[in-house]
């Protein structure tokens, strides 16, 4: 009992953490960003594509691997941005224990239009976030747009609701022309996951943060082995192409990054290893 208290108290104590609400800070120039976690859990091998007897016997020997589904609230100077707006079951609970209400958000800036990504921008057809301006790459309003067939009621909800609201910009890239879409924030194509899945790189002062979407939802095999896709990329190998090379450019220039699908803190550097890369989380 005393130790669980005494673990308990460090967690208490360790910077950025919040236990109650699954929230983890860290700055990047002079922004606060936050995790805003709906759930932390396990994500199936059995939806793993490419993933040899070995890799799974290796990396994931219980059949899960950890997983997380969340969002990312950044508080620069002037301005409150969600960077997606998770699945919607603890959006606002993990705001308001930020003192941020849905009316504060000024940006909502979104990776893919997959329902854990923007189920938190309606609650019972209203808008969650009435006064925030959203912001999505062409390709991927296009994508669920053109043929109805494959789904995306929720992303044609959202677009219609929020459409006096509603910003279409075209991606840049990792190395060459990305323009900013918000003041701080540039945009990057990294399709695959979806046809317009979209990154975020955070510049502030002199340091960076890459918010990476669902470039990976299962960490613990595909740091190691990058060419593990999964059943939910609509193109598994643009998927895998565009995973290896995000991962070696923010290996090679020492660029954090958080990701929707990374599990608590969500953030962390990227590393070669002998074999693929390692994750570490940050502290
Ligand atoms: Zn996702």
């Amino acid at each position: 009992m005393k130790t669980l208290k005494l673990f308990l108290m460090g967690l208490l104590m360790a910077p950025g953490l919040s236990l109650a609400q699954n929230t983890f800070t860290h700055k990047v120039g002079t922004c606060d960003v936050y995790l805003l976690s709906e759930a932390q859990q396990g994500v199936s091998t059995k939806l793993l594509i490419g993933a040899t007897p070995e890799m799974l016997k290796t990396y994931a020997p219980g059949g899960t691997v950890p997983n997380s589904m969340s969002a990312y609230m950044v508080r620069t100077p002037d301005r409150i941005i969600l960077v997606d707006a998770g699945m919607g079951s603890k959006i606002t609970d993990n705001l308001a224990a930020l003192n941020v209400t849905p009316e504060q958000v000024n940006d909502i800036l979104i990776t893919h239009m997959h329902s854990d990504h923007i189920g938190g921008l309606l609650r019972r057809g209203e808008l969650v976030f009435p006064k925030a301006q959203v912001y999505i790459a062409q390709p991927e309003a296009d994508y669920w747009n053109q043929d109805q067939s494959r789904g995306g009621e929720n992303a044609r909800r959202v677009m219609e609701a929020y459409k006096e609201r509603l910003h279409f910009f075209q991606p840049g890239q990792l190395e060459g022309t990305a323009h900013e879409v918000i003041p701080g924030f540039k945009s990057i194509a990294a399709y695959g996951h979806t046809p317009g899945h979209t990154m975020f790189m955070l510049t502030s002062g002199d340091q960076q943060l890459l918010f990476w979407g669902d470039l990976t939802h299962a960490m613990a095999i595909q740091m190691p082995c990058p060419q593990v896709a999964l059943t939910y990329d609509s193109n598994p190998e643009q998927a895998i192409t565009i995973r290896k090379v995000v991962l070696e450019y923010v290996a090679k220039n020492n660029i954090p990054v958080a990701g929707m699908h990374i599990a608590f803190p969500g953030m962390g550097t990227i590393k070669n290893a002998n074999k693929g890369y390692t994750f570490t989380p940050m502290k």
